[in-house]
């Protein structure tokens, strides 16, 4: 009889502990819901979720960036922003990126392993964001970021370092989608011979194979000191023969130049004032004068003229530049290279929203007459005149034309080019051209007798 009714109580007792289970566990249940009912319906109305809470829970398989301002950590989870204070969550996040890797075979991709970002589907309108890169990127501890629109890959930042397993930048409205990834170098192209005179500035052409290879630092060392080696400056100081050494040391390659350096005074070069006048050309509805394409407020390019991005030539002399500047501590980059006719009808439109047609067409060109859509123009760093005036605008004003490149708006020249003074907008126009069009002082328009005015 006692033992039954033990056995009865403890069976009730564990029959409402059971009930109390349930009963705890609907009520957790319930608070969560209003819990993220609250949570949901407050991200609702501005799509982000300000919080101090360093224990929210976060989905880490569906998280996929981090836009990170300043001290303000914004996850994008399901379509949601949410913004959290602090580094604890940093630490709780794992972003998994392995899904975004893809092969590109285009344009000057071969069967290129990284990472594509589609901006409709992560990035909206991240100003900046950071992304954890997966080990066969991390490996190379830096890697390029490629800007992509209307099918065009431009190099938007290169060599960017990889810092704790992450790489963050800065959005730009230019593109649409971006690639990361790695190139390797697996050579430099040169002559292997090269003569010139006691006095002479060399002037070294090499190629970088793949010529998009994401690190083409280089180092010059000469066998001898017959040669003074000064950044990217080198002189022949006196006669003989020496081997110069260009250098790689990230992927260990390097290609040396017998330079013979002679005696002889260089016969002085005449340099007269060109009197020439030029006839401006047009071949299928493109401008040329001597063979250089023209794109101004006076001759536009057709609506369907699309070269696939910056052209080779343009990119083999930035790279050639990009890494002459490395050596005099300079870091370069292409900004914006590449627009189409309806990206910058896009561009042109809002400015005009914002500052009106007069102003807008003093600093943004209308559409098929920007020199972007040549595919052989681009701007630099930074294409803001806070560049004016830089250690980089300075560089680039000095040494541009060694590489081909020439200032194409320049200072007090807006009466010739139509356009307000741009330290970071570059022109390929080939060596040649380039210097002599430096050394006139002149715009190109100034220097080939042509107009640039809207008709
Ligand atoms: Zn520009």
């Amino acid at each position: 009889m006692k033992r039954r009714r033990k056995r009865l109580r403890v069976d009730r007792i564990l029959y409402c502990l059971g009930i109390l289970i349930v009963l705890v566990y609907l009520i957790i249940l319930g608070i969560s819901a209003i819990i993220n009912y609250n949570i949901f319906k407050s991200v609702k109305t501005d799509n982000i979720l300000k919080t101090n809470r360093t224990k929210l829970k976060v989905w880490t398989k569906t998280i996929n960036y981090i836009n990170e301002n300043v001290d303000e950590i914004i996850l994008r989870h399901d379509g949601y922003d949410i913004k959290l204070n602090g580094n604890y969550i940093k630490n709780h996040i794992n972003l998994d990126l392995n899904k975004y890797t893809t092969k590109l075979n285009k344009g000057s991709f071969k069967n290129q392993k990284g990472l594509y970002i589609k901006k409709n589907e992560i990035l909206d309108e991240a100003i900046n964001i950071k992304l954890k890169m997966p080990y066969y990127l991390r490996k190379n501890n830096e890697v390029d970021i490629y800007g992509i629109k209307d099918d065009s890959y431009t190099l938007y930042k290169g060599k960017v370092k990889i810092k704790d397993k992450y790489i963050s930048f800065d959005t730009s409205d230019e593109y649409d989608d971006y690639f990361i990834t790695y190139i390797p170098l697996t050579s430099i192209n040169t002559k292997t011979t090269l003569t010139c005179y006691v006095g002479d500035e060399l002037d070294i052409n090499f190629k970088f194979i793949p010529s998009n290879a994401t690190n083409k630092s280089i180092t010059y060392k000469a066998s001898n000191d017959l040669l003074e080696i000064n950044g990217s400056k080198i002189i022949a100081k006196k006669k003989g023969t020496v081997v110069l050494t260009i250098k790689n040391t990230k992927n260990n390659i390097s290609t040396d130049i017998k330079i013979t350096i002679k005696k002889k005074e260089k016969p002085k070069e005449v340099i007269k004032e060109d009197e020439k006048t030029y006839e401006v050309v047009n071949r299928d509805g493109i401008y040329y004068v001597e063979d250089i394409m023209i794109v101004n407020k006076t001759y536009s390019l057709p609506a369907e003229y699309n070269p696939g991005g910056l052209s080779d030539e343009f990119m083999d002399a930035f790279y050639q530049m990009q890494s002459a500047a490395e050596l005099d501590g300079i870091e370069l980059w292409v900004q914006s290279g590449y627009r189409s006719y309806y990206t910058q009808e896009i561009i042109y439109n809002n400015y005009v929203s914002m500052d009106g047609v007069e102003s807008a067409d003093t600093y943004s060109a209308r559409p098929g007459y920007s020199e972007h859509q040549s595919g052989l123009a681009a701007d630099i760093n930074n294409p803001d005149e806070s560049f004016n005036g830089t250690a980089a605008a300075e560089w680039l004003k000095n040494n541009c034309y060694k590489y081909g490149f020439i200032i194409r708006f320049p200072e007090g020249k807006e009466a010739y080019t139509g356009y307000i003074y741009e330290s970071w907008h570059v022109r390929y126009v080939g060596k040649e051209w380039a210097r002599k069009i430096t050394e006139s002082g002149k715009s190109l328009e100034e220097y080939f007798g042509i107009t640039s005015v809207y008709q």
